[in-house]
């Protein structure tokens, strides 16, 4: 059983050195003193920014610190190879919290989602179809009182999150700008004009300007069915993600903006009703700057501050009181009630296409731990999976 180890709590960054691979064997057997034990095969694991927060000795968290030394554990996509619960049987599909590994024993099965409607990826049950297709959800509907016509900015827009965020705001009738980006990135690609040689090979094209940003986007889309995309061509996806496949209707690339305050004035003249934040940091502070009366801030996440020792300080929050804005933070687990009713909505929105999801998979439990750090430097083209078996 080949898993993917963590060392010891991480201050600062986290790397690869942090998490070690090992091989073990197991019985694929649950144990007879295992009552209710599920025994999965693990397909596909999911890569997550608070996963990084419990590798850490963090004062108040909400969600215990991992035990170093153990396999790390996350959401995944799993077939039940033996079960001794009543609710699963041999070759049910399920999602599930398991382990980083191979093959897991789980126990503690209130926390598993049996997979009825496999028309879709499988995959989308660790995105969409599950907790990050949620917290959008929740975030959005619960927190924010969206109403048609509503100026909306979400930041960190192209991933698991945001791209939904944005696309529900849009189905809703709202005016929606994203941010995501990498300069390095983009003037790598736009510069130096090369194709991967993946992309070329696949499509013939020897220059950017022979490989049109449609095509990028359907090659980044498939991703899972190619080998890695080097990092140079993902910028110009992102920000064009957001506007060509999600259909935002604006979109920038926040590390090529000096000035964030001066940005948002741009893209919002008349300020913003909501801003759905998943940054934190700097852009929280420009943001506060540019609300209208009555604004909505949806506290998702702050992955900017989760690889630094001292979280910044946020100068703005001033701007709550005279414009009345209401900025609340929320934790998905207080919503999975929501959950029968969400899949209502988002199954017939994904199978009419009014819905899509980009995912970035990462092919072996090998390449978990950089997929896992890629989270952190915006290396990730939407929900960032790791494919561990496909069958
Ligand atoms: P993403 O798929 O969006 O991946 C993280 C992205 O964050 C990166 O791709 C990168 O994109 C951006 N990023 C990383 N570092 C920085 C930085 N220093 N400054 C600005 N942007 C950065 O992750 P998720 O969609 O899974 O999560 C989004 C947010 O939602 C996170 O804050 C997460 O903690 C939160 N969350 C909260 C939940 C809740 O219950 N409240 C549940 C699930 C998620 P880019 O290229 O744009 O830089």
């Amino acid at each position: 059983n080949k898993q993917v180890i963590f060392k010891d709590y991480v201050p600062g960054a986290l790397k690869e050195s942090d998490m070690y691979i090992t091989t073990s064997t197991i019985k694929l057997k649950v144990p007879e003193d295992c009552t209710n034990g599920v025994l999965v095969k693990n397909l596909y694991l999911s890569c997550d920014p608070y996963m990084r927060n419990r590798m850490r000795k963090l004062q108040g968290s909400y969600i215990a610190p991992l035990n170093p030394g153990s396999p790390i554990c996350g959401r995944g996509v799993a077939k039940v190879l033996d079960s001794r619960h009543p609710d699963y049987k041999k070759g049910d599909f399920i999602w599930a919290m398991t382990g980083w590994e191979e093959y897991s024993l789980i126990t503690a099965t209130e926390t598993i989602f049996k997979i009825h409607d496999k028309d879709v990826p499988l995959s989308y049950y660790i995105g969409i179809l599950g907790m990050p297709g949620l917290t959008a959800y929740a975030g959005f509907y619960e927190i924010c009182s969206p109403k048609k016509g509503e100026f909306v900015f979400i930041s960190a827009a192209s991933g698991a999150v945001g791209q939904l965020v944005g696309q529900f705001a849009k189905l809703l009738g709202c005016y929606v700008v994203g941010s995501a980006g990498s300069k390095d990135k983009s003037e790598f690609w736009v510069k130096e004009g090369i194709v991967c040689s993946s992309a070329s090979e696949r499509y013939g094209a020897s220059s950017a300007a022979d490989c049109p940003e449609s095509i990028l986007i359907t090659y980044v889309h498939g991703l899972h069915q190619f080998p890695r995309l080097p990092i140079a061509i993902s910028n110009i996806v992102y920000v064009d993600l957001l506007k060509n496949k999600f259909g935002f209707d604006d979109a920038f690339n926040y590390k090529e903006e000096m000035d964030l305050d001066a940005a948002l004035k741009r893209y919002f003249p008349d300020g913003i009703d909501i801003y759905f934040e998943n940054v934190g940091g700097n852009m929280l502070d420009a943001v506060l700057l540019n609300m209208r009366v009555r604004g909505r801030i949806s506290v998702c996440g702050m992955v900017s501050q989760y690889n630094i020792e001292q979280p910044e300080g946020v100068h703005n929050l001033m701007s709550l009181v005279p414009k009345r804005i209401r900025m609340e933070g929320f934790l998905v687990y207080d919503y999975f009630q929501l959950f029968p009713k969400y899949l209502d909505m988002v199954l017939p929105y994904i199978k009419q296409g009014k819905i899509v999801y980009v995912e970035d998979i990462a092919e072996g439990l090998e390449n978990a731990p950089a997929a896992l750090i890629g989270l952190f430097n915006g290396r990730n083209i939407g929900k960032q999976v790791v494919a561990v078996s496909r069958e």
